[in-house]
């Protein structure tokens, strides 16, 4: 298993260590062949802010300087649904087909969702997908088709692997694992989390993004 996976199944989170990535595609590549996603698909993506101003070395203290929001020069984060706690895009879904369940994963049911696209415009880390978008139905109902999301590969930590964007990264970038795990495995590499105290609070609510301040 990779050194990022540090637990799985119920209650684990899965969260990027910015300063580790380095910007390879694996992960994309990982989710798209595992799940075999269609070509206009994608579960996971890479943002790149500062393109091509480099200043320390690859992602080098971007975590910090990301939430002191002073120039961290180029930067690669890995987004993905993070299966928040105070999930925007559960609240704003007017049919109940997002769910935050008990054991921690934000699901979406096909059947009742109707390609409203609010949870697109509710989440902030660009998660939700419509691949059906531009086919014929769409076309004529004038929705978005059937959202899509990434799952956290619940299936595979159902039999106890690791989700596999985070199995096959090369750099251990993707961590997964309680949000003291994942806390403390950010410290032990001295790297920060990228994003900002609002963010952590809607990733891990209120309580548990408290253990993220050192
Ligand atoms: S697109 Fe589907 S999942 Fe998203 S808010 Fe609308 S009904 Fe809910
Ligand atoms: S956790 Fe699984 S579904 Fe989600 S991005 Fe990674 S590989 Fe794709």
């Amino acid at each position: 298993m990779s050194q990022g996976v540090m637990s799985t199944g119920e209650g684990a989170r899965i969260f990027p260590d910015v300063e580790a990535c380095i910007d390879c595609g694996g992960c994309v590549v990982a989710c798209k062949r595992t799940w075999e996603l269609p070509p206009q698909e994608q579960r996971i993506s890479i943002a790149t802010m500062f393109e091509g101003q480099e200043s320390q070395g690859m992602n080098a203290s971007s975590g910090k300087a990301l939430n002191e929001r002073s120039f961290p020069g180029e930067t690669s984060i890995p987004m993905q649904c993070y299966h928040c706690d105070n999930a925007p895009c559960v609240s704003v879904c007017p049919t109940d087909a997002l769910q935050k369940n008990g054991d921690g994963f934000v699901q979406v049911s096909d059947d009742l969702c109707v390609g409203c696209q609010y949870c697109l415009s509710a989440c902030p880390f660009g998660a939700p997908q419509f691949p059906e978008a531009d086919d014929g139905a769409a076309r004529i109902f004038g929705t978005g088709g059937t959202m899509d999301k990434c799952t956290m590969c619940e299936e595979r930590q159902s039999i106890g692997k690791g989700p596999a964007c985070a199995e096959e990264c090369a750099t251990d970038a993707i961590l997964v694992g309680s949000a003291s795990d994942i806390a403390g495995e950010l410290d032990r590499r001295g790297s920060a989390p990228a994003f900002n105290q609002q963010a952590m609070e809607i990733v891990f609510g209120k309580q548990e993004a408290k253990v993220f301040d050192r």
